[in-house]
């Protein structure tokens, strides 16, 4: 993730209700029947901005926070306080990462409800989560050496794996499947499922045309970047594609006048300028890689190209993730070529 736009001297974006922000525990009303909840989370996220919708027979959970104690316990808060004395009926995840989904298995067995989901997510995130520490593949290792990992930072990937699941709750047997264009009837009121793709295979967004508002997840983020990044499942992936045409159907598809829900950060108007401003960054990106590749460079070698602030320990592995990515987006425009030495890592270089 890569904090693009308060670098730059301009926002175009209008933030709203940002001193209404809800402690943990507590719900903040954005619209009727719509409400605000914010989950703590480590490190510099920080939060995660979670949705709860008045429906028909209960409440909709969209989002739930990690599967952490603390986090249980400001929903047990919410669920004796904030209900009305009505049930959970449905969970909803824009998509499989944990912050998203930790505790989707929790609630839907606390109030005997289904979780609702787009099926790559549902499926990638049951496979990511069984993975366990022992099952470390070799395609995954050469994968990363392809990028052009050392030993040393090799062995630290192995120590890591199997790492996806800490933090979600055993998901339930089945789901409900959520798919493009499919209207969802909540409350009374039709949210329109919109997909897109890049940051996760199949990232649902709830666009409610009545209250002009959609819940964005971590597809429409008003200030992060969100990691695009190719990984060892799919080692031929173009995501950045996949995003920048998601990003452009969107702007299509969409009035400009909605207040977005982001699943991170504050709530904004301007979904057409931000989306241009996602699109433009990896414009710029691209052509700044391709700049950096006068002589051959390694995936490692172009965070440069990508990312102002230095690559720490925790961020590596994203930062190499979001350099194949824009590596293969040049590659498949032509703009860069690649070569496999003997050891097999990938040597990048202007077309
Ligand atoms: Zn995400």
């Amino acid at each position: 993730m890569v904090d693009n736009m308060s670098k730059r001297g301009f926002d175009p974006l209008t933030y709203r209700f940002e001193d209404q922000a809800p402690s943990p525990g507590n719900v903040t009303k954005l619209a009727d029947g719509v409400f605000w909840i914010r989950m703590p989370m480590p490190g510099r996220l920080n939060h995660i901005n979670v949705w709860l919708l008045r429906d028909n027979e209960g409440w909709t959970i969209v989002d739930t926070g990690l599967f952490k104690e603390d986090v249980k316990q400001h929903w047990r808060s919410i669920f004796e306080n904030n209900l009305d004395g009505k049930p959970v009926i449905r969970v909803i995840a824009t998509h499989l990462h944990a912050d998203h989904t930790g505790l989707a298995g929790w609630i839907t067995r606390e109030w005997g409800c289904e979780l609702w989901m787009s099926r790559s997510d549902f499926y990638m995130c049951k496979v990511m989560a069984a993975d366990g520490p022992s099952d470390v593949p070799e395609d995954a290792i050469r994968f990363y050496r392809r990028a052009g990992f050392t030993e040393e930072r090799l062995d630290r990937y192995r120590q890591r794996f199997g790492q996806f699941g800490a933090n979600i709750s055993p998901l339930p047997a089945g789901y409900r499947r959520i798919s493009e264009g499919q209207y969802l009837d909540i409350g009374g009121r039709e949210w329109r499922a919109i997909i897109g793709h890049g940051h996760a295979p199949e990232h649902v967004c709830l666009y409610c045309p009545e209250l002009k508002l959609i819940i964005g997840g971590d597809q429409l983020l008003p200030k992060i970047t969100p990691n695009v990044s190719v990984q060892p499942s799919e080692p031929h992936a173009n995501p950045l594609r996949d995003w920048l045409s998601s990003c452009a159907r969107f702007r299509e598809l969409l009035p400009p006048n909605l207040l977005v829900l982001p699943a991170h950060e504050s709530l904004y108007e301007g979904i057409h300028e931000r989306l241009t401003a996602l699109i433009d960054w990896h414009e710029v990106a691209l052509e700044k890689l391709y700049d950096l590749c006068t002589t051959p460079k390694r995936a490692v070698d172009v965070f440069p190209a990508l990312f102002k602030s230095a690559i720490t320990e925790s961020s590596y592995f994203p930062a190499t993730g979001e350099s194949i990515a824009h590596l293969h987006c040049a590659l498949e425009r032509r703009m860069l070529s690649v070569e496999e030495d003997a050891n097999g890592v990938a040597w990048w270089h202007q077309a």
